[in-house]
Order: C-alpha cells, then structure tokens, then sequence
C-alpha cells in the first residue's frame, strides 16, 4: 500500500502530547513526520467535516451542515446520510480501501473496496461491490449497546479493533487505504482523559505501528479536535424569550418511547414514502448509539418538532449552534439581524457568523442562516420543551468533553520530509493525499496542497491524461 490514512475522529494533540511515551508510533510520527494542528469546517461536526475532508471542499458545495437538517415544509428533521455524494478522494485513486469513515452510507461503488460508516443502519448492506460481502463474515458497523451503557467502552474498544484488523487484513491487495477509527469520539465525550482512554489510544496506537509496516507513507487525520468541557448551553429559552421560537404543549412526556412506538406502527409507510433520506425507524437505531445530546434528542426531534414546536415560528435552532430561519413564518421569517442580536447574547457564545461569512458554493441556500462558535468548553444545545438555560456538565452523566475547531494532521513515511507547516485547514487533506499519487486535484476544490512531501519524489506536474486515470 503507498498510503494509508489513519482517520481519528476527535483527536486532538492537547490529549495526545500528554500522552505520547505512552504511544510510542504516534510519538514516532509527531517526532519524524510532519504534523501540527488541522482546522475543520464550520461548525466542527463528524458528518460534514470528514466529507469536506474527503473532498476538499466547503460545506456550501456539498450542501452538508450537520447530522440532519430541518424540513420546513414536511415539519420534520431530515437525516443526512452522505453516502451516495460523489467528489471522495477515493474515488480519484485506483485500487482504493475505505473502512468505517463517517458519512459513507449508503456505500458508493468504487475501484475498490467501501466499508461504510456512521450512520449506518443495522441490517442494511454496508459494504460494495457484492464480492467483499462474504470476507466481512462478522463485522459490524455499530456498537450493540449505547452510550453510557456500563458495556460501552469495553463495546467500543472491540469494535474499533474488530475494524481496525480487517482493514489491516485486506490492506495489502490496495495501493490507497483508509481506515476510520469512530467509537474513539464516544469515549472522549463520556471518559475525557480518563484511563478507560489511555487504554483506547494505546490499542489504537499499536495499530497504527502495524499500518506503518504495511504502508509506505502513513497520515493521521482527525474531523476537529475534542476537549474539556465547562458547560451546557440550552439556546431554545433565549429564543422564546426574543420571540423567535414558540413552543405547543408538551404533549409527549416521553419522546424517545413516542418515536418507538411510532416506528412499530408505520414503518412500512416510512420506507415507502420516504426510502433513506429521512429519519426512519430503522435509521433511529443507529442513531441511538450516538451520545447526548444526540441520542437522546435526534430520535426524538422529528415527533419533537412535529408536535412541539409551533411551525410558523421564524427560527428552527439544532444543536451545536446552528440556527435556520423559517420561510413559511409570516413575513418569511424575521430579519437577520434579529436573529444575530439574540444570539449573540446567549452565554457561551464567542462569535456569531452568518452563512455568508463562512460559506461558498451552490448549495449554501441550505445552509443555516446563522451559526454561534462558542467559546472552548462551552456546548450550545436545543432542548425543546425544556426550562433550564444553563448546567454544568457530570462525569457519569453525559458528556465531559466537547468538540473544538482545530484537529489533528501527520504525514509520516518514505515519501514525506521533514517541512514545518503553519496552518493547515481541513480542505487541504483531499489535494495533498492526491498529490503522493501524481493525482491532480478537482479544480472546484477549496483546499491546497501542504507542503510535506519530500523534494526528491516531487514529480513534474503533468495534466491528467485522457480518458484514464493517472497512475
Ligand atoms: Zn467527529
């Protein structure tokens, strides 16, 4: 294999540095390769930031802002499941092996091998082409208990193992590989730097000593970075009390029960109507091995907001800061401005930015029209039908840590040299992993390529030629 990336979701080198003479391969790699810190997309979330890893670009070409996005006009919250966008670099590269990155089902055909990622609902087929099916007897996507089960972490760490060695067992027939360590984000969430992670990150570590073997070149890459967290926001108040969200009777006492019995009654309408872009029963499970806030408010936000919330309001917010104006609201939606002064006041936010600022592309109409940054520690959460506006956060009972905008990236190996680089943005991933193949990247691409790679191997840049890849 020429090169493997190892993606780490939510690593984060204030962790890592603490911790390297006990992970003497990534010690290796930050110490003989080039690394540094890798800023994500805005907001810093799983699902749109590794596609505009994978791609190279912004999330207003990719029309992807988050986990799900609201329907005004069906009232519901519509899962994003990005698998079927094309533009990956994988699909750039011969002889490509993808295992459990985020955002990769339903499975793309490739000239290759794609094992998809969260979210990915059990008991669908996750995996192309057909023939890969049979050499996966035993692998799993998810988790078989949730979050904060007592189970969990030793759950994860079995999982994250278990896709860990079978991408190492189909490595040697690829030239590129990538392999996605997910469950990882799940225990810096609930354990921050807990021992329970050490042990995480030690297995983890040896892993990637065994891909340094088997790869000539070995990149590291996380979608945003992680850290401790002070406390939880509840954004839904503030905007009841600027009168930008109205809220109906809480009529369901328990929303996450409601759902499920709602999936035993209708799914096969579900499927019918609305095949797997849409919050289905089936897709709620997968849903449920994600941690609060997600867990517990994703399955429910779509009955919650069906039946909660009062639809002519003129702003819908979602978690992690984001905030859409309603069109359908009676003189589509108050003004902008409205909007960010409200916001702005809520505590825990460090800058409000609106979806000009931080977007380009032809699908930036999707885009919330605001998104709060919130200062480091701070977690802007949308709790309908709930009062509190402000609490800390309680080892034991949900999330400790929290997401932050700068990642991780290292190159490591035969190709790379020993350059600094000052800044890296997420975007920049997609060029720079080409280039080790003499790939060009997409003209249409928001990144560039970092300069990592070894002056030696640096080929004379030639266009693509006609009708066949670039070897
Ligand atoms: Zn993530």
């Amino acid at each position: 294999m020429k090169l493997a990336v190892v993606g780490l979701d939510s690593a984060d080198w204030t962790l890592l540095d603490q911790w390297l003479h006990h992970l003497p391969h990534i010690a290796a790699i930050r110490r003989e390769g080039v690394s540094g810190p890798l800023e994500s997309c805005r907001p810093p979330v799983t699902i749109p930031a590794w596609k505009c890893y994978a791609t190279g670009k912004n999330p207003g070409k990719l029309g992807l802002y988050w986990f799900a996005h609201p329907n005004f006009e069906k009232r519901q919250l519509d899962l994003n499941l990005p698998g079927d966008m094309p533009g990956s670099l994988w699909e750039l590269l011969p002889r490509s092996l993808v295992v459990n990155t985020p955002g990769t089902f339903p499975p793309r055909t490739i000239d290759g091998v794609m094992v998809s990622g969260f979210p990915c609902p059990d008991g669908e087929a996750f995996a192309s082409p057909p023939w890969i099916v049979p050499r996966l007897q035993g692998y799993r996507v998810n988790t078989r208990v949730p979050p904060r089960h007592p189970d969990f972490p030793r759950e994860a760490m079995e999982l994250m193992k278990l896709q860990l060695e079978t991408f190492e067992r189909l490595a040697p027939r690829f030239r590129f590989g990538q392999v996605t360590v997910f469950h990882i984000d799940e225990l810096h969430h609930l354990y921050g730097s807990d021992s329970i992670v050490l042990d995480a990150w030690r297995m983890i570590d040896e892993a990637i000593g065994r891909i340094m073997d088997l790869a000539d070149n070995v990149v590291l890459v996380s979608d945003h970075g992680s850290g401790p967290m002070k406390e939880f926001v509840n954004v839904v108040p503030f905007l009841q009390g600027a009168g930008l969200l109205r809220l109906r009777r809480d009529w369901a006492k328990a929303p996450l029960r409601a759902l499920q019995g709602l999936a035993r009654v209708v799914p096969r309408r579900w499927r019918a109507g609305l095949r797997n872009r849409w919050i289905l029963p089936r897709v709620a499970d997968a849903i449920q091995m994600r941690v609060e806030p997600l867990h517990e408010w994703l399955p429910a936000a779509s009955n919650q907001l069906r039946h909660r919330v009062d639809w002519m309001s003129p702003v819908m917010p979602l978690n992690q800061g984001l905030f859409f104006r309603n069109p359908a609201a009676n003189g589509n939606g108050r003004a902008l401005e409205d909007l960010r002064d409200c916001v702005s006041e809520i505590p825990g936010v460090a800058r409000v930015w609106t979806r000009d600022e931080i977007y380009s592309g032809a699908h930036t109409g999707l885009a919330p029209d605001v998104w709060a940054e919130a200062v480091p520690g701070v977690e802007l959460s949308a709790r309908f039908g709930e009062t509190w506006e402000r609490r800390p956060p309680e080892k034991g009972a949900g999330w400790i840590v929290n997401h932050r905008q700068h990642g991780i990236f290292a190159f490591y190996g035969r190709d790379v040299d020993g350059h600094t680089v000052d800044a890296a943005r997420i975007y920049d991933m997609c060029p720079t992993i080409l280039s080790f193949f003499n790939v060009p990247p997409p003209p249409d691409i928001d990144g560039h390529v970092l300069p990592v790679r070894a002056e030696r191997s640096e080929p004379p840049r030639q266009p693509p030629r006609q009708g066949g890849r670039p070897r």
